[in-house]
């Protein structure tokens, strides 16, 4: 089978040719329809996180349709499509795991980071950490949905769920990328104001926020003319931390969604006081999945993708990293 791979952290990925993977017990072999580029592939492929499988496909937000399944394997039928994220295997055991948090499962294994992904024709699941799909995307928008969608509203769920002083009305999002684009929508069916922080100057990604429902939109330099009640940040970026804490009310919320940032700068205690909340997003968990593809099914999430060969991965994530594309890069491997 065809697949991008990464050889060592700080090279571009290597089109190869790689022996048929095999589905070990309660796996399955998926033929890879769909694969969004995330921000953390680029983390991965730049070494921001240590210690990746090596060689490795990366990818994980993958839609496959099942083409074989693995001893023990039984609750797909061959030929279904199914989705596969980021959390691809916990232990079941441990602290995290026996309390609902399974997303901080101290031997979980990631997609297209210690386990192979889906930058590929074929590649293999656990099938407990699969999802049923809604019918109504394609691939390649429902790819997206995975990661951009589902760890972006465990995010979304932190922000809008515990406030202090009053609901989560007004919700920033600093970086207007995959993830953002779709939350937006979820947050505006839920009767919530958005205000999207772009970087200064980046007039397009302020209309596309607006053009999905943002109230306000505008450089990551402006405070908001009214306080916000809560904070995600998507982009990399540690100064925005205390960027978003100066942004948010006494008692409000901010959440570092991504991966990797920059480090934080210092910043006064006082920016912090008054009950503000500074927390991070860590993974997901499977109820995580379910929760948000049965919002994805009821509410049409208009999802902006921009398909690229296998082979093109490279350009994909390029295209990533400069912020040019508007939603996601989405790899179709088999097409
Ligand atoms: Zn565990
Ligand atoms: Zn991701």
């Amino acid at each position: 089978m065809q697949a991008m791979v990464l050889d060592l952290p700080g090279r571009p990925l290597r089109l190869a040719d790689l022996p048929r993977p095999r589905p070990g017990p309660g796996e399955v072999l998926l033929g890879v329809e769909a694969c969004a580029v995330c921000r953390t592939d680029l983390h991965v492929v730049d070494g921001e996180l240590l210690y990746p499988t090596l060689p490795l496909v990366p990818g994980h937000e993958i839609v496959g349709r099942i083409i074989e399944q693995g001893p023990q394997a039984r609750r797909f039928e061959i030929g279904a499509r199914v989705g596969v994220p980021w959390l691809g295997w916990t232990c079941g055991v441990c602290q995290f795991c026996r309390t609902g948090a399974e997303n901080l499962c101290i031997e979980a294994r990631f997609t297209g980071y210690t386990r192979q992904g889906g930058y590929a024709e074929l590649t293999v699941a656990d099938e407990r950490f699969c999802f049923t799909l809604p019918d109504t995307y394609d691939a390649v928008h429902a790819a997206p949905l995975l990661c951009a969608g589902l760890i972006g509203h465990r995010a979304y769920r932190q922000a809008t769920e515990h406030p202090f002083g009053g609901e989560a009305r007004r919700l920033g999002l600093y970086g207007f990328g995959a993830a953002a684009h779709l939350l937006t929508q979820v947050a505006v069916a839920d009767g919530r104001r958005v205000l999207a922080f772009t970087r200064a100057g980046d007039s397009a990604a302020q209309a596309h926020a607006r053009g999905l429902g943002a109230e306000w939109a505008g450089s990551s330099d402006d405070l908001p003319a009214e306080p916000l009640d809560a904070a995600i940040i998507f982009a990399p970026v540690g100064a925005l931390v205390h960027t978003a804490l100066r942004a948010v009310r006494p008692g409000g919320v901010v959440v570092c969604a991504g991966i990797h940032m920059s480090d934080i700068p210092t910043f006064p205690y006082r920016d912090l006081w008054q009950e503000r909340v500074l927390r991070s997003v860590a993974n997901l968990t499977r109820e995580d999945g379910e929760r948000f593809l049965a919002r994805a099914a009821q509410v049409p999430l208009r999802v902006d993708a921009t398909a690229y060969p296998l082979p093109s991965a490279n350009e994909a994530l390029a295209a990533v990293r400069q912020g040019t594309i508007r939603g996601a890069a989405v790899l179709t491997p088999n097409s």
